[in-house]
């Protein structure tokens, strides 16, 4: 379907922000919100399990059903190799690595390796640019206001921060924070592939004034990737003294990310990130566990430190490091440092296999992003006519796990802020999925995800007045 035929088939479907259709979606949320929460309560045993009654299926528990995990953009399994490392770990090295007696000591020589990995599966010059956190929210955090306060520190006139709508809300919630405080923030747009407008960009940018931009490298929901070569060197090219944050949450691993610069200043030697200054990520995304994160720093990039306390982290991170999860990441990147390509060539192979299953066997569909880059694991897949928590409910009822986009499931009444930047019309938000796959995704598998999604939406479908709304107007 063309552009138009999609806002004709959303107009259809009620698409448009009226306050109508916007109270609509936001009930139908609240709904779903209802029976996720009594659903909670009665795995706690309190209540009778209503979401069973309502979809009369009878209640799985994991361990008697075979889950199909497609939602390896929210977290991911944790590969037995870094479980092996992390339990070592937790058993045997249970020392403080800033303690002075000799197993201390050799803990935190270990940790000194583990940095020195990171730094190199990132092709970062020195392990102290590797700052280990809690989680990427953590990183983020700690680069927005860590980078602004020292940039206004130097120079009070730098109070300017630039970013995007479609950031995190990791990103975009300390943004919000900041325009509380009275600084200034830009929130450059998208268009409806999900591209950054580069005019509105370069707009954006002050020299002498703008104090940090900060950029995600790949977009969680639609894995739409943004050229962090080109921006950062934009920026660079304005004013070297502004900060460039990228946070790669998506697409560490998934895409390469090299920060080397040669140390003789040829740039057709150094890496594609080399104008970039921190750097985001966290260790849940790439098979490690969750409660781990990195924050890059590149070496002479004012910094103030966020967290506060003890001297760990170079005083840049205050807190006992959590040497086990640590030493998982370490692990978990070094198992993909080599891999990047041949497993985002088997991902993208299942991925694109998944999406033109589905285009051809579910009419009325739209793939947000499509046109433009995407990490090889991400399909973000919108549904006209068909209301989006039932065909999750009827897939999760099969076993395939896979999240909406639309954010109901984490909580929010709120249609997603991405798509709502790619001016997706609001029929199409409210049956909107997110497939994401990661390296353990098996064929096998993605077959029986489309034969699941292709049965559900008909059936979802049979039964929705918003299908029958939808024949009953001519397409354009
Ligand atoms: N940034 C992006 C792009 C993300 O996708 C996420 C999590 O989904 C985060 C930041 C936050 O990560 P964490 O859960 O490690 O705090």
């Amino acid at each position: 379907m063309s552009y138009n035929q999609n806002r004709a088939v959303a107009s259809a479907c009620g698409g448009g922000f009226t306050t109508n259709s916007l109270g609509l979606f936001k009930e139908s949320r609240r709904v779903i919100m209802k029976i996720q929460r009594r659903f909670r309560t009665s795995r706690r045993g309190d209540e009778t399990p209503l979401l069973a009654e309502k979809c009369e299926v009878e209640t799985m528990t994991q361990e008697s059903k075979q889950f199909i995990y497609l939602d390896n953009n929210a977290t991911t399994r944790v590969a037995p190799e870094v479980v092996e490392t992390i339990q070592a770990y937790l058993r045997d090295q249970y020392w403080n690595p800033s303690s002075m007696y000799e197993p201390a000591l050799m803990l935190a020589r270990e940790l000194d390796a583990a940095r020195e990995s990171v730094a190199k599966s990132l092709g970062a010059a020195f392990p102290d640019e590797i700052i280990f956190t809690s989680c990427a929210t953590e990183s983020n955090n700690a680069a927005l206001f860590g980078g602004l306060r020292a940039a206004i520190k130097a120079d009070p006139k730098r109070n300017r921060v630039v970013t995007t709508k479609v950031e995190h809300p990791a990103v975009l919630e300390v943004c919000r924070r900041l325009e509380k405080d009275g600084y200034h923030v830009d929130y450059i747009g998208v268009d409806k592939d999900g591209a950054i407008n580069m005019a509105e960009f370069v707009h954006a940018l002050r020299p002498g004034e703008t104090a940090v931009v900060s950029v995600m490298h790949a977009n969680n929901e639609t894995g739409v990737v943004f050229p962090i070569e080109k921006l950062s060197r934009i920026v660079k090219q304005t004013d070297p003294k502004i900060v460039f944050h990228v946070d790669a949450t998506q697409s560490i691993t998934k895409l390469p990310v090299d920060l080397s610069r040669d140390p003789e200043g040829d740039d057709s030697l150094s890496g594609a990130f080399k104008n970039v200054d921190m750097l985001s990520f966290s260790g849940h995304k790439i098979h490690a566990p969750k409660g781990v994160g990195v924050l890059f720093v590149r070496r002479g990039v004012a910094f103030e430190p966020f967290m506060l306390g003890g001297h760990q982290e170079r005083g840049r991170r205050a807190g006992t490091e959590n040497i086990p999860y640590i030493m998982g990441l370490a692990k978990a990147l070094e198992l993909e440092r080599d891999k990047i390509v041949e497993n985002g060539q088997k991902m993208a192979r299942l991925r694109d296999k998944l999406q033109t299953a589905i285009e051809e066997r579910v009419p009325y569909i739209v793939v947000n992003g499509k046109n433009s880059p995407r990490t090889p694991n991400t399909l973000n897949v919108a549904v006209y006519g068909a209301e989006g928590e039932a065909i999750l409910v009827l897939m999760s009822e099969r076993g395939v796990c896979v999240s909406s986009g639309s954010a109901c499931t984490s909580g929010s009444l709120e249609p997603s802020h991405v798509l709502t930047a790619m001016d997706v019309p609001i029929g199409a938000l409210q049956g909107n999925f997110r497939f994401s796959l990661s390296r353990y995704t098996t064929e096998e598998e993605i077959d029986r995800a489309i034969d699941a999604f292709a049965e559900v939406v008909m059936r979802v479908r049979m039964t929705s007045s918003k299908w029958n709304a939808y024949m009953d107007e001519p397409i354009v």
